[in-house]
């Protein structure tokens, strides 16, 4: 009997060594390796650092393997070229029964998390599909589930995952995905809004010196999360007040899209930085945990301290029922969004939308519009000019309709 499971190893500097069975994403520099066996032949390939993705690789490639197990398409290379099957391969599967061994598939080698997604997209599907046999089920089916979410007023983001899910399952029985080009859920990215100056200011009034010069310095510099973790002294420049990013390979840190570059940053921040540089002489990192590695919990102080501000919406909820006026966990204070107030301090400043591009370090203009698209929407200035354009006419008596 062929061997039809893979397993998902941990690479890193130093090694490998084996995954847990419950994944979580990895830190940088570290990946997932998918392995398994060809006939005699070992395979290994690299997934990823994220934990989801890492797992849908598994469940796809063992589904592929059990297919090419059975006869099926034995499309890889390596396999004995595949033997005719000897029942006309298995004339129809029943969808109820498919989907249930699948859900326990599922729970049995993944994630809690991985599985709760499956189920509430299987679950869902299995209410509107008319099919009887997974063999039979159609774009109509499909077209149904996605119209019911619809109707359930879910955010496209969401529909389109669960149909990400439900691709898996077609996939992991070797049903085509019977979805056009055209039929694809279009969501936008959902971009942060800036901080507002009020809640900035009440911020940092309510910030300890250590809070207070981490964001000061995301605000300052715009800087991603991860950039501002791997920020080393070295990137300072004292005297021209910028800062730059740039690649570390000893520690694993390249840059999005490889881009490195310097900002100039205020001077209130070079004060800043230079107090704490000569409190820290010692260190590497600007920002590091106490034992010197970066810090992988930024948004973590961040949460904790909007909380202790009293700065929380009141709107967030947990599973557990819980809510962020009662806990350091509101949506609504996260790290980009101090890339994108800096973004927007800047325009509403009046420097030009290709200096803030080359400051964010974007590799496209449209990137940048992207993110500042309505930024002054609310500024001053476009409210003077918003009742400049109408001016003319002035105040308009409510006329008889016609
Ligand atoms: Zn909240």
């Amino acid at each position: 009997m062929a061997n039809t499971t893979g397993k998902l190893y941990i690479r890193s500097k130093v090694g490998y060594r084996k995954s847990p069975k419950r994944l979580a994403d990895l830190p940088l520099g570290e990946t997932f390796v998918l392995t398994w066996y060809e006939g005699k032949s070992k395979k290994a390939k690299a997934v990823g650092r994220f934990a989801d993705i890492a797992q849908t690789a598994l469940i796809n490639k063992e589904a592929e393997l059990k297919r090419a197990a059975l006869g099926g398409s034995a499309s890889k290379p390596g396999f004995p070229p595949a033997p005719k099957p000897e029942k006309p391969a298995i004339a129809g599967r029943d969808f109820a029964q498919a989907v249930t061994t699948y859900l326990s598939e599922v729970k049995r080698g993944k994630s809690k998390k991985t599985y709760f997604a499956y189920n509430i997209a299987l679950e869902g599907f299995s209410k509107v599909c008319k099919a009887e046999t997974i063999e039979t089920m159609t774009r109509q089916d499909v077209l149904r589930y996605t119209d019911a979410l619809r109707e359930g007023r879910m955010a496209p983001r969401t529909i389109a995952n669960r149909l990400a899910f439900l691709k898996t399952f077609f996939k992991h029985f070797g049903i085509s995905w019977p979805m056009l080009k055209t039929d694809r859920v279009k969501f936008t990215e959902k971009t942060a809004e800036a901080y507002s100056i009020e809640d900035l200011r009440r911020l940092f009034a309510a910030a300890e010196q250590e809070e207070l010069e981490l964001f000061e310095f995301l605000l300052g510099t715009g800087v991603r999360e991860q950039e501002a973790m791997f920020a080393t002294w070295r990137d300072v420049d004292f005297s021209n007040k910028t800062f730059k990013v740039s690649e570390k390979l000893d520690l694993g840190f390249t840059p999005k899209d490889k881009e490195e570059g310097s900002i100039p940053i205020p001077d209130s921040l070079v004060e800043l930085l230079d107090a704490r540089r000569k409190q820290y002489p010692e260190t590497r990192l600007i920002f590091p945990m106490p034992d010197g590695r970066p810090n992988g919990h930024m948004l973590r102080s961040l949460q904790r301290l909007a909380h202790r501000a009293g700065l929380n919406c009141g709107g967030c909820y947990n599973r557990a029922g819980e809510c962020c006026k009662d806990k350091a966990m509101c949506h609504h204070w996260g790290l980009h969004r101090f890339r994108k107030t800096f973004a927007t301090m800047h325009h509403e400043a009046g420097v030009t939308v290709r200096t803030i591009q080359r400051w964010l370090r974007h590799s496209s203009l449209d990137t940048t519009l992207r993110y500042l698209a309505g930024s002054d929407d609310k500024s001053e200035k476009t409210r003077t000019k918003v009742n400049a354009s109408f001016a003319a006419i002035g105040h308009q008596p409510k006329s008889s309709a016609t």
